[in-house]
């Protein structure tokens, strides 16, 4: 079928395209109505039908492929590698279930997961899916303060943790941070179970609250929990932004919308069916892992791999030696991983038979055009790039190679994906823009399945952030964009990441570009910088490839300098180029720009708490000449 067909039908007739896309999953109870859009801009998809997110993952496909592969958790940390039937899931997560039940927790209540990439936090949050409890992942690694944030505003019953996680080879124990964030809550849980995986071997123990899982699970080693049958709307899980441009906001899902929206992605956007391989590199602390580790490929039938582990460690091979030894078909990573391969020798990227691999999807962050060429050139397969939100839980922007392959073009995440309406407007008249003008990125409502339904416990939050940009009540993507004649959307930042350079307003990503495509460079990130002058300069700061150590440093950022000057114009010649080890990151892997530019700025870099590694905001004060 033609893309334009597909999606069509999705726009002018969504009733019917959702009614039939909804036959993908098990429904207990049939929907009453595919769509209820009482309440602008709350809406409810298959309003009345009943489901069960587990069970359409887990139980649905016993009969046809329990011998199958369901979840290879592979750790290049701990060296450990399972390999998990359906069989063995359900089984797994029935125990999981029969657990936390006994620890207190029912439908409706709260538990958060703090956990790195292990099969036990998959078996945790099937569980819950299971009894109908909202999960709520944390990535492993936060500190305990925005542990503590996060527990406040959900209210867990339960909190289950690891012992520790590892990361580059280092123990990092996650316990003492469970410990501290509990103290700090005001709304602590009853009880936290503690996975040990021996890492830690002496972790503090509060008798009473925490539980040890491997005893607790002796207890329930052949316990069955029958699946709860949730109303679609109900919520499966909380999930909190990665809090790039500010306070996290903890996006609702629901059960049978997402179900159905990720059914239709697996086939239609990753070209995933049941028996085949797919392979995020997400962690399942973000909305990629939630969706695409965990419940995706396992309500598709697939095989899901879930990999603890820097993309360098042991080899920079390592994903494409995964590749190889489990045939996967459907890669998806992110370009802030592609980058941190781009500073490794290309020939990592030859070493293992790679024929089984159609896709490599990439999403998060702008994918630019110099790292986009370099994977296609060194793997030589077809990298598509998806633009989408934790909001979204699936992707807006992307290509649909089971429908229609269309030709990939570099710089853009692609086409609107089925039942999203998207526009591009101007900020200040709400109009839309001509194709080729940048404007921001709105959706129309109501919101497709998948997408969240609210801010949880918090509707005003929900209509303020998103809703109450424009006099029409439009979803705001909060990204700036532009629509080629095509079609084809180009995303270029966020809309308050925006440089004004005496009245000249600059997207961050045509500037990292310009900087990216100087050959020494692995990764550039700008900011606007106060200005008497011009209001604000662009400052630039970059990381080289390695092939760039030892060269002259200061010749290199001039050489930047003078490259985007000749590229955008005098307007963008950044003001200084700070050459770095590391850019700050959120723990998901996208640029602080925010951090960035206080430092720069000389201001009190706020909130850190989702930062990665704060040693790289210590080393650019240093490079700023600011001391600690
Ligand atoms: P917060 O909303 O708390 O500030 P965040 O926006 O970084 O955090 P996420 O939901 O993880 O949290 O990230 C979504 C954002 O990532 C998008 O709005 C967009 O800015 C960026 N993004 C995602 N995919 C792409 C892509 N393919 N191309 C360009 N930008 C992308
Ligand atoms: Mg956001």
């Amino acid at each position: 079928m033609r893309y334009e067909d597909f999606y069509q039908r999705s726009i002018d007739d969504p009733e019917g395209f959702w009614a039939e896309q909804a036959r993908a999953i098990h429904w207990h109870v049939p929907p009453r109505a595919i769509l209820e859009y009482g309440d602008p801009p709350f809406r409810k998809w298959f309003a009345g039908g009943t489901t069960n997110l587990c069970h359409n993952a887990v139980d649905r496909h016993l009969d046809a492929r329990g011998d199958q592969l369901a979840l290879v958790a592979i750790s290049s940390e701990t060296g450990e590698t399972r390999e998990i039937s359906y069989r063995e899931l359900h089984e797994e997560v029935n125990v999981f279930a029969a657990m936390i039940r006994s620890l207190g927790v029912g439908r409706g209540d709260r538990v958060v997961i703090y956990m790195p990439n292990m099969a036990e936090a998959v078996f945790a949050m099937l569980a819950c899916a299971r009894i109908g409890a909202v999960h709520s992942v944390v990535f492993g690694g936060f500190a305990a303060h925005n542990l503590a944030l996060r527990i406040d505003d959900a209210r867990p019953k339960l909190l289950v943790c690891a012992d520790a996680g590892m990361r580059g080879g280092k123990v990092i124990p996650y316990k003492p941070l469970v410990d501290a964030a509990c103290e700090e809550a005001r709304h602590p849980p009853a009880h936290v179970l503690v996975v040990s995986r021996g890492l830690d071997p002496e972790p503090a123990w509060i008798p009473g609250r925490d539980i040890d899982h491997a005893a607790l699970r002796e207890e329930f080693r052949e316990a069955r929990v029958a699946v709860e049958w949730l109303e679609s709307n109900e919520p499966s899980y909380l999930l909190y932004t990665s809090g790039t441009t500010g306070k996290p906001k903890g996006v609702q899902r629901d059960v049978g919308g997402y179900a159905v929206a990720l059914a239709l992605s697996m086939w239609a956007i990753y070209d995933v069916r049941a028996g085949q391989v797919m392979f995020s590199t997400s962690d399942v602390g973000w909305a990629v892992g939630h969706s695409y580790n965990v419940y995706g490929p396992l309500i598709a039938g697939a095989t899901s791999i879930l990999y603890e582990g820097l993309p360098t460690h042991p080899d920079p091979g390592v994903w494409w030696s995964i590749c190889e030894k489990y045939g996967v078909r459907t890669m998806f990573s992110s370009p802030t991983g592609i980058r941190v391969l781009k500073k490794q020798d290309a020939a990592w990227l030859r070493k293992h038979d790679l024929s089984a691999l159609q896709w490599l999807f990439l999403a998060g962050e702008p994918l630019d055009e110099p790292t986009a060429q370099w994977i296609t050139e060194g793997i030589g397969k077809t990298i598509i790039d998806n633009y989408w939100q934790t909001e979204t839980g699936w992707p807006v922007l992307s290509l649909m190679p089971g429908v229609d392959m269309k030709p990939v073009k570099f710089g853009s995440p692609g086409l609107p994906m089925p039942g999203y309406r998207i526009r591009v407007i101007d900020e200040g008249s709400g109009e839309d823009v001509a194709p080729g003008e940048k404007g921001v990125l709105v959706i129309e409502p109501p919101l497709p399945p998948g997408c969240l339904t609210t801010v949880w416990g918090d509707d005003a939050r929900f209509m303020a952030s998103y809703f109450s940009h424009f006099k029409e009540r439009l979803y705001s993507s909060l990204d700036w964009a532009i629509r080629d004649e095509d079609g084809y959307a180009f995303i270029l930042g966020r809309t308050d990441d925006v440089i004004n350079v005496a009245g000249h307003r600059l997207g961050t990503r045509e500037v990292e570009e310009s900087c990216s495509t100087h050959p020494d460079v692995a990764e550039a990130a700008v900011v606007g910088v106060r200005d008497p002058l011009k209001g604000q300069v662009p400052v630039v700061f970059a990381t080289l490839k390695s092939a760039g150590e030892g060269a002259d440093v200061a010749g290199t950022a001039e050489a930047i300098r003078a490259q985007v000057g000749r590229q955008l114009g005098a307007i963008a010649r950044p003001a200084r180029v700070y050459v770095v080890g590391a850019l700050p990151k959120t723990r998901s892997g996208k640029l602080l720009r925010r951090s960035l530019q206080a430092l720069a700025e000389d201001r009190d870099p706020g909130d850190l708490s989702t930062l990665d590694d704060p040693g790289a905001l210590e080393e650019i004060r240093r490079a700023l000449g600011r001391g600690a």
